[in-house]
């Protein structure tokens, strides 16, 4: 089995319990701590929308939702730049991208669209084994924009557009 937490970053302090753990930026300034279970994790989706490939600078964005109240800054919050706007957004709404101004990884994403939710980066949490348990995505949405050659994930849901 991959270990649970590979060198995948510049810090070394991330965690998991078994209800909560822990994502961290590339250069290590800003952690996260989120639950990893209902009601504090909403969903975990992937997402092929024209705009989660851009934001990405991948071809589809792997997202989980955590509820605000749950949402603890570990670290380095005053580190985190955002950039907004509503032009490419699926809701037509405003969304804001909250991202560590040293090295740039994309933390979070808030949208006026969902108010009091944080649309964390599954790429970002620590505990690599939690992508394949309590945080694999259940859906993948916007389907309609996934690049030819990614096939459809066996077992996960199938959204056209938006999954919720
Ligand atoms: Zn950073
Ligand atoms: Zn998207």
């Amino acid at each position: 089995m991959a270990p649970s937490f590979p060198l995948a970053g510049l810090a070394s302090d991330g965690w998991s319990t078994d209800k909560e753990a822990t994502a961290t930026c590339f250069c290590g300034a800003v952690q996260l701590a989120f639950p990893i279970e209902g009601p504090g994790l909403i969903n975990s989706f992937v997402c092929h929308c024209s705009d989660c490939r851009k934001i990405t600078a991948s071809m589809f964005a792997s997202n989980f939702t955590i509820d605000d109240r749950y949402l603890r800054h570990v670290r380095g919050k005053e580190n985190l730049k955002t950039f907004a706007q509503s032009k490419t957004i699926g809701s037509g709404k405003l969304m804001t991208n909250h991202f560590c101004a040293t090295c740039g990884s994309l933390m979070y994403r808030v949208g006026e669209a969902f108010p009091g939710q944080s649309i964390l980066r599954l790429g970002t949490v620590d505990d690599f084994q939690l992508s394949e348990t309590k945080l694999k995505p259940t859906v993948e949405q916007f389907t309609k924009t996934r690049v030819a050659w990614c096939n459809p994930i066996e077992g996960m849901g199938q959204s056209n557009g938006m999954s919720m």
